[in-house]
């Protein structure tokens, strides 16, 4: 691991703030980071203070200022470079996220890969932001729309993908000529400092000036709320739980900011008896046990047909059975450590609330022991049998537990499936072309992702990414997700020598 750390720049008392690659020096407390993996400490961190993150601040409103005037195809050209030093240290990058969050390796992987394939759209996207032309009503006229570049953008970002998600926005919000102020979560800020001294390099590389990408890292109450009502940032895009979406929600709209919110999931997927059970179940094993359950993604609860109920919980169980928990980098583990012991703690909190509530459960829910297992991180994965609207159930536990529930019509199914406050991903399995276009269709899912006969996690960045009701809104990554890190500006130009007005109006005519 050291060699990883020594490769990646991460060596010594390290600094919570860099703009591009420099850190600058920070007054905040010091912060320890514990890998859940083994439980060691993996580094030290100088944090950032409320003055810090206001020097940082104004770096990133100066830096705009140039940044903006660098046409758009040069703007990408640099976003390419930061994709091949990506790829350069992809293995690096992989095993520090592994060490540094828990994930398993080929998730790790997954996820630098994330990163290169946003980077790799953002080149393209540099050249193709494109406003329409409008017929205007007024004779030699002409009516356009043009998006400008829309300020420094200040990103939140969770502990669970602690690259991807920065890079959706950071990498978009270059192409169309933003800068970017990052406030990580403070469980995953090595991988933070890490690529933000690659990337800041290919800037250095480029001689271009301090404050394009800058990292601020930091508490709640400092840095968070900071970001949040600064009112040089036009945009906070903010992933994480509800409850944080709230309250940098409320704090943003107060100056008539504008928000983007990626919160928290609780993601259903419809099993109906046409479904090929062997595909279901792997599918459903990937999106619930997959990065140990702790994705905003991950598949929380499953709605299956009461005619196969018992053959698919039997399938299920065994899949589970099969499990590999373990040391996140060796081959074979298909499941690491939670986060934190905390996490832990949430998770047996919530499985002791669905045994009161009148749940049950079927498989798992251990805290696991001895060896590695002594970080205290190590669960199994759990399967539980609940009724649709057990409260519990409806809401977001970070870890990997799995809801059964029953149903008899698809209509039913899909109310028990909408009956939560969260509307992120969903999905359904079914090998019956009406089921999945009802599923699909406005009666359907009322979710921002719908898919089928694919599970709920492992989104591409081609499709904006997001979801409706308490998941925020927001869009990220592919489609037009750009236009949020722009403004838009409604241009006419009149070239015809008169002035005719809109609607027909007559104004002052001699
Ligand atoms: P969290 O809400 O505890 O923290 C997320 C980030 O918000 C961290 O950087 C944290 O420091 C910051 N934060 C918290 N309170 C803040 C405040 N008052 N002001 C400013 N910043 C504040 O979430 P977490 O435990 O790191 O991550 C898990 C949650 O994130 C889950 O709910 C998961 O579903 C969600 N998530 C959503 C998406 C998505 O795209 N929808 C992606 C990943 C994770």
């Amino acid at each position: 691991m050291n060699d990883v750390l020594r490769k990646l720049g991460l060596e010594g008392p390290l600094m919570g703030t860099m703009t591009n690659r420099s850190a600058i020096r920070c007054h905040g407390e010091n912060l320890e980071v514990f890998s859940p993996v083994e439980g060691r400490c993996m580094g030290k961190i100088v944090q950032a203070s409320v003055e810090d993150f206001g020097r940082v601040a104004e770096m990133a409103a100066d830096a705009f200022l140039e940044w903006r005037l660098v046409p758009a195809p040069k703007r990408g050209e640099v976003v390419r470079r930061i994709a091949q030093a990506v790829r350069s240290h992809k293995k690096d990058l992989a095993v520090l996220i592994s060490m540094e969050m828990g994930k398993i390796l080929p998730e790790a992987e997954g996820e630098v890969q994330e990163m290169i394939d946003i980077a790799d759209f953002s080149v393209g996207l540099s050249r193709t932001l494109y406003g329409l032309t409008m017929h205007s009503e007024r004779p030699g006229h002409r009516m356009y729309e043009q998006w400008h570049p829309l300020g420094p953008v200040g990103v939140i970002t969770a502990f669970n993908f602690p690259l991807a998600v920065w890079s959706w926005n950071a990498m978009v919000a270059m192409a169309a000529g933003d800068t970017v102020i990052w406030k990580p979560s403070s469980k995953t800020p090595l991988t933070a400092l890490a690529i933000s001294t690659i990337a800041g390099r290919v800037l250095e590389e480029e001689s271009l000036p301090e404050g394009i990408l800058n990292v601020v890292i930091g508490g709640r109450s400092t840095v968070g709320e900071q970001l949040a009502a600064d009112r040089r940032l036009p945009l906070i895009s903010a992933t994480g739980s509800v409850g944080m979406g709230r309250h940098v929600g409320r704090t943003v709209a107060s100056r008539l900011g504008r928000a983007l919110l990626e919160l928290g999931g609780n993601n259903g997927v419809i099993v109906t008896p046409s479904a090929d059970l062997d595909l279901t179940i792997r599918a459903i094993l990937f999106g619930a046990v997959g990065t140990a359950g702790q994705r905003c993604t991950t598949i929380r609860r499953v709605i299956v047909h009461r005619r196969i109920f018992p053959r698919f919980r039997d399938l299920l169980m065994d899949a589970y059975r099969q499990v590999v928990i373990g040391h996140p980098l060796d081959e074979g583990v298909l499941m690491g450590p939670l986060v934190d012991v905390d996490a832990v703690g949430k998770m047996r909190r919530a499985l002791a609330v669905l045994e009161q509530q009148g749940g049950r459960i079927l498989y798992g829910g251990q805290v696991l022991r001895g060896g590695i297992y002594d970080a205290g991180t190590y669960v199994t994965p759990c399967i539980c049998e609940a009724e649709h609207d057990t409260p519990i159930v409806l809401e977001e536990t970070f870890a990997p537990i799995l809801y059964l529930i029953c149903y008899e019509s698809l209509e039913e199914a899909i109310h028990f499936h909408n009956a939560v406050p969260q509307g992120l991903s969903s999905a359904i399995f079914t090998n019956d072309l009406r089921e999945s276009e009802l599923f699909l269709s406005h009666r359907g899912s009322d979710c921002g992702i719908a898919n089928v006969n694919v599970g709920t996690s492992g989104a591409e960045i081609g499709g904006a990414f997001g979801g409706e009701k308490d998941t925020g809104g927001g869009r990220e990554a592919g489609s037009d997700a750009w236009k949020w890190y722009m403004r838009r500006q409604t241009t006419t130009i009149n070239w015809s020598g008169e002035l005719p007005l809109a609607q027909g109006i007559r104004f002052g005519d001699r």
